[in-house]
């Protein structure tokens, strides 16, 4: 098992990581009102979007540099490291400068140009599956990074195109299980977008990913999601992650999982 380390936090040790926030930065007064509840909460890492690859074009797309500036802020302000996608090649230089974590998106897992640029840099990368990929596939993928001489990957499922279409995606339970007999990386579970639009039912997959063995969750969170300019259907409320946080400890105390958070 290799552990990835981000600052002092350990990802893929004992202790399972947390990320949280919202999918997108909206601006500094929401970024910074998220970021200090969920690490109340106790999430490690925040989590929030400045470049949003969104299937309609007429959909937000990110306050972009804008929106780096904001996440430096929130770092300041909380001392949480930040995970942030990037979608362009032309735009790693400019992320790394802000981002802990690299996120190289499920739309993009295969954008290979991106992976090798993501690849030649020291920061750790978080290549989340695409959703119409096989297992082989997304860790082929993953060779691009790791043949540049980064290999602080993380994997993260996060749903895919199945039969059923009842929940926007199908969180691959199985994968996160299988993904950990096959690789040595750290593997996140997405219960947010793995459900996709149903933030009834985030709880509860998220304590699924936990009891199959995942080293970290990727939660969205925000404070009005009524009014989020991005997924605002599966985002958690400030209280419910709280709540949520206080139910995965105890469920990683018992003997079903064995670990802490
Ligand atoms: C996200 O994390 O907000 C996101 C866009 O995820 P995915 O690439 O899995 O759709
Ligand atoms: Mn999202």
């Amino acid at each position: 098992m290799s552990i990835v380390k981000v600052g002092n936090i350990e990802i893929g040790g004992n202790r399972v990581i947390v990320a949280a926030g919202p999918c997108a930065i909206e601006s500094e007064e929401q970024a910074v009102t998220i970021a200090k509840a969920v690490k109340k909460s106790g999430a490690l890492i925040f989590r929030g979007g400045v470049y949003k690859p969104r299937t309609k074009r007429v959909s937000f797309q990110g306050l972009k540099e804008k929106g780096l500036k904001i996440l430096e802020t929130v770092r300041k302000e909380t001392g949480l490291p930040i995970i942030t996608e990037v979608v362009d090649p032309r735009d790693v230089e400019k992320v790394y400068r802000v981002a802990d974590i690299f996120q190289i998106g499920s739309r993009n897992f295969q954008n290979f140009p991106l992976l090798v640029e993501v690849g030649k840099t020291d920061k750790p990368v978080m290549i989340k599956r695409g959703m119409n990929a096989r297992l082989d596939v997304y860790l082929s993928a993953v060779e691009y990074v790791t043949a540049e001489g980064n290999e602080r990957i993380l994997l993260c499922e996060r749903g895919i195109n199945a039969l059923e279409t009842h929940t926007r995606n199908t969180l691959d339970i199985n994968a996160i299980m299988a993904l950990k007999t096959v690789s040595t990386f750290p593997v996140f579970g997405d219960p947010s977008h793995g459900t996709g639009g149903r933030s009834d039912m985030v709880g509860r997959a998220a304590m699924a990913c936990l009891v199959v063995g995942a080293d970290g969750l990727l939660i969205e969170v925000h404070n009005k999601p009524d009014e989020a300019l991005c997924d605002g259907d599966q985002a958690l409320t400030l209280e419910q992650f709280d709540g949520l946080m206080m139910d995965l400890k105890e469920l990683a105390a018992t003997n079903a999982v064995g670990r802490i958070i």
